[in-house]
């Protein structure tokens, strides 16, 4: 088993990331400048400029590989963009490192122990980005036949590629008939194939052409094979997270798992023998760790056990960038009867570097709700934004960027493409804000059902 420790790559490599859709997509970036000085309003950021200035601080530190056991901590006031700078750094990072971001509830879960959930978590946060060799056939196709005799699942055929001086002839299984039919490869295309991994690479329909190998990436190194057939061994260099290694080699789950995200526990002696393979691999120059970051928002729903272990496991040299996100002032430490800042433990409190979050000015407020609605695609008369930008003043941020959305569709209604204030205040009468929904809550007191609450350990318990 520990020498057979699969990365997966083949199967991974053709996960695309998926786009966020949704309160934070006008996020691209955290708007800083080379100097990491926060720009006024860029990459979909505006304002919040010192939290800014300190994430990126972090990211450098980050992208230099110096942050084991860091955590930081963004506090602040509801909707003053904790997570949307979480986002801002995880874009500014790219895909290559890997980011995570769990709401803290998350880790109470039936189907696995709080630790395990975190220790996923965390190893979802560690990538190791693996040097691999691999074989590439290249040439025109003068052939390729596929044996119609057979039924069902399986494929079997023949390729005939020509290089400039002679002609191969390869047997086809079932993978590479469905690669090749998949790229529409047909005589007369110049083609690359990667051994490893099946990928099949169409390079023009001219054999001089096919000299551009930029399609296909660098490090090509020619390689004349005992046959003499012309290959190249090129260096494929792909990033997966120690979790997927994990899952992978996890005789229960199989890949297939990371799909359905129904990944269980998995045994801590399989995570030590990956560690060690992945140990090895890094004296023998074959990986390298590219520690990411965990976001955990909503932190103080963690509790006394999860928040010792995240202690402990901070200190670990396979430890990610930890980054929480509270609104909460002084709180109960779940699990305990003692309050502490942000409802974290004093010793967590101490190693964290925490970065505190403002409330907006109008012309900040003004400026988001302009980017939220270019985002949303939706025109806002000149005056609704002015009205919009006081409801967010008397209400929060968060509900003067829903009503956007609500208002196109009260516009839309009447026909007309451009929200209006009056659309603007249908929404605000259709739809209740924190405030109005407490204060209507007090109105109906004995005509809704009202839950006792025996005391305070009951609430937070
Ligand atoms: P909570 O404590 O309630 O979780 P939060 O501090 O995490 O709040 P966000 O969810 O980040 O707040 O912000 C609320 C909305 O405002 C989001 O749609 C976010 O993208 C947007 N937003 C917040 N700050 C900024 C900013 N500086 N620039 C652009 N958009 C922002």
């Amino acid at each position: 088993m520990a020498t057979q420790i699969s990365t997966g790559a083949s199967e991974l490599r053709d996960i695309t990331k998926m786009e966020r859709i949704g309160a934070h997509s006008h996020i691209r970036g955290l708007g800083l400048d080379d100097r990491l000085e926060p720009r006024t309003s860029s990459q979909g950021m505006v304002g919040q400029a010192k939290a800014r200035k300190a994430a990126g601080m972090i990211l450098k530190m980050v992208q230099e590989g110096r942050i084991a056991g860091r955590a930081m901590l963004f506090a602040g006031p509801p909707s003053t963009g904790k997570t949307a700078i979480a986002l801002g750094m995880a874009q500014t990072l790219g895909p290559d490192v890997p980011f995570t971001m769990i709401a803290a509830s998350e880790v109470f879960s039936l189907s696995m122990s709080k630790t395990e959930a975190l220790t996923q978590a965390l190893r979802r946060s560690i990538g190791v980005r693996i040097r691999e060799e691999t074989e590439i056939i290249e040439g025109e196709v003068v052939e390729m036949q596929v044996d119609r005799s057979l039924t069902g699942a399986t494929k079997t055929g023949k390729l005939t590629i020509k290089t400039t001086d002679m002609e191969t002839v390869y047997d086809l299984g079932t993978k590479m008939i469905d690669a090749l039919t998949k790229e529409k490869v047909t005589a007369g295309d110049v083609i690359a194939i990667d051994k490893t991994s099946g990928k099949v690479s169409k390079l023009g329909r001219s054999f001089a052409r096919s000299r551009d190998y930029d399609a296909m990436g660098a490090d090509t190194r020619f390689v004349q094979c005992p046959e003499g057939e012309v290959q190249k061994r090129r260096e494929v260099v792909h990033t997966v997270s120690l979790h997927e290694i994990d899952v992978i080699n996890s005789r229960t789950q199989g890949f297939l798992a990371l799909f359905a995200g129904d990944t269980g526990e998995i045994k801590p002696e399989l995570r030590d023998q990956i560690n060690t393979k992945v140990a090895e691999w890094r004296e023998e120059g074959k990986a390298e760790i590219i520690p990411g970051v965990l976001f955990i928002d909503e932190v103080h729903m963690l509790d006394i056990e999860c928040f010792s272990f995240l202690n402990r496991a901070l200190e670990n040299e396979l430890s990610p960038l930890v980054i929480m996100a509270s609104n909460r002032g002084m709180a109960r430490i779940r699990g305990t009867k003692f309050r502490s800042p942000h409802g974290l433990p004093v010793d967590l409190l101490d190693r964290v570097l925490i970065v505190s979050t403002q409330p907006y000015s109008p012309e900040e407020i003004q400026e988001i709700i302009k980017i939220r609605c270019e985002e949303e695609d939706v025109t806002l008369a000149e005056n609704a934004l002015a009205v919009l930008t006081s409801m967010a003043g008397q209400t929060t941020l968060r509900y003067a960027l829903n009503l956007i959305s609500c208002g196109q569709v009260i516009a839309r209604k009447r026909k007309s493409d451009r929200v209006e204030v009056d659309d603007l205040r249908r929404a605000y009468t259709y739809f209740m804000d924190e405030k109005r929904s407490v204060q209507w809550l007090k109105e109906q007191q004995g005509s809704l059902m009202f839950e006792e609450v025996e005391d305070e350990q009951a609430t937070n318990a």
